[in-house]
């Protein structure tokens, strides 16, 4: 039996095994994130970052390994311990992708409410008084009558942002949410995201943006080759990190 960790974590996953047929991609990961809490992760391509990611909010399901919300069970073994707990991560646990997965078909408002709408049965007046705040939050009040076709990037992204927020998480993951985006944009992503952290959002962000992640991040958790090789503040990772896999992947992103 894995430990569950019942105290003081927003979202806590133990002894994550994840297999894509025989290749082992999580190896045993024990990883938790604590309320008000940002977490960068950084590592190599591949090294199983979205993986873990995905694990965090049922995208993927771990062969085996736990996953508790505030100290309540939705995994244990592998296994959800109710089907509905599936949705009570996906819900709980917001996540903002590299690529935005906007619906293209759907005006910035709609992309907003539309989760409300259908997951939460929230009214439409609600669902879109929360929209209008959360789109006037990442600077979008011009653009609710747009189509995600005619924004750019990095306003793509910042709608992305507040659609993940409509459902109120518990905990925002983000998986190299400025990768696509041209430089000149990557800045105004990043900017929200302060805000968030600045807010109290509890988020896990794989990033490479390093002086954002010196900025911004409580802890830093470095993997390699599908464990959690070290982690620690960015002072200490980024300054003295303890292994030499470390130290060679940050000279690549620095
Ligand atoms: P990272 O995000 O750190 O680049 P990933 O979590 O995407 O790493 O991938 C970890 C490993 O799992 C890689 O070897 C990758 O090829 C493999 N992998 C990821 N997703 C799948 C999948 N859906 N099917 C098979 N292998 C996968
Ligand atoms: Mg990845």
């Amino acid at each position: 039996m894995s430990k569950i960790e019942p105290h003081n974590s927003a979202l806590s996953l133990s002894g994550i095994q994840k297999y894509y047929d025989d290749h082992h991609v999580l190896k045993s990961v024990d990883f938790s994130v604590k309320p008000g809490e940002v977490v960068v992760l950084i590592g190599p391509s591949g090294s199983g970052k979205s993986t873990l990611l995905r694990c965090c909010n049922g995208l993927e399901i771990a062969q085996e390994g736990d996953i508790t919300i505030f100290g309540q069970p939705l995994v244990a073994g592998g296994k959800l311990i109710e089907d509905r707990e599936l949705n009570r991560l996906r819900e709980d646990v917001g996540m903002v992708f590299q690529s935005f997965n906007l619906f293209p078909h759907l005006s910035v408002l709609e992309n907003v409410c539309v989760a409300p709408l259908t997951l939460k049965k929230a009214t439409r007046p609600k669902a879109e008084k929360l929209a209008k705040e959360l789109l006037a939050k990442v600077g979008l009040s011009d653009k609710i009558d747009a189509m995600p076709g005619n924004l750019s990037g990095g306003q793509k992204q910042r709608v992305a942002i507040a659609r993940a927020l409509a459902m109120t998480p518990s905990v925002l993951l983000f998986d190299e949410p400025t990768s696509a985006l041209d430089p000149e944009l990557v800045g105004e992503v990043l900017q929200v995201m302060k805000m968030l952290a600045k807010d109290g959002m509890t988020m896990i962000i794989v990033t490479h943006e390093m002086n954002f992640a010196r900025d911004v991040a409580d802890r830093v958790v470095m993997m390699d080759n599908g464990t959690i090789l070290e982690e620690g503040t960015p002072e200490q990772i980024f300054k003295s990190p303890t292994h030499a896999r470390t130290q060679e992947f940050l000279q690549t992103v620095f």
